[in-house]
C-alpha cells in the first residue's frame, strides 16, 4: 500500500488535471446555494476544483458545465460576479 500523501490531491472537475489543493481553484456551492470561487479553499460546502488554466475556468462557466457539476441552478447574479471572480483570477494569474 502507497497510500501516504504530503498534499491532498484535486482534480480539475474539466480536464481531469491533478494536482495539489493549493495548484487549483476551488468552486464552491454555498450552503445558501450560492456558488462563488474559493480561492481560501475555508468555505464549506460542496466543491470543484478547477485548474489554474484560463480555458478551464472558461469552460466551466460554458454551456453551464459547473451547474451540472455542482448539481446547483446558478442565478443571473451569481453568474456574473463568478464571471467577475474567475476573470480576475485569470488576470491575476498571468501576472504572476
Ligand atoms: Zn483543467
Amino acid at each position: 500500500m502507497n497510500t501516504i500523501k504530503k498534499t491532498p490531491q484535486r482534480t480539475c472537475v474539466i480536464c481531469r488535471t491533478v494536482g495539489s489543493k493549493r495548484g487549483l481553484l476551488r468552486v464552491v456551492r454555498t450552503p445558501e446555494g450560492h456558488v462563488q470561487v474559493d480561492p481560501s479553499g475555508r468555505l464549506s460546502g460542496r466543491g470543484a476544483y478547477l485548474c489554474r488554466e484560463g480555458r478551464c475556468l472558461n469552460m466551466a462557466l460554458k454551456d453551464n458545465k459547473i451547474e451540472h457539476i455542482l448539481k446547483v441552478k446558478i442565478s443571473p447574479e451569481d453568474r456574473e460576479s463568478l464571471k467577475t471572480a474567475i476573470g480576475e483570477y485569470i488576470k491575476e494569474q498571468a501576472v504572476v
